[in-house]
């Protein structure tokens, strides 16, 4: 399935730090806990600046 090929690679992407729709490094902003994130692509993520790690931002976090 395509689709079990496309998460571990957004698995990476997303562990080096980077968008997992264009490749862009994403931005570390300060703050506590979870920080959102918006890409130049319109991609949302939230960084967790505890454990200096990325994950995409669910549809509760997005509006
Ligand atoms: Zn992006």
């Amino acid at each position: 399935m395509f689709k079990n090929i496309i998460a571990p690679v957004q698995a990476w992407l997303l562990s080096q730090g980077k968008c997992v729709g264009c490749g862009k490094k994403l931005e570390k902003k300060q703050g506590k806990g979870l920080v959102r994130i918006t890409c130049e692509c319109g991609r949302m993520y939230m960084y967790d600046e505890g454990a200096d790690s990325y994950r995409r931002a669910n549809l509760n976090e997005i509006k």
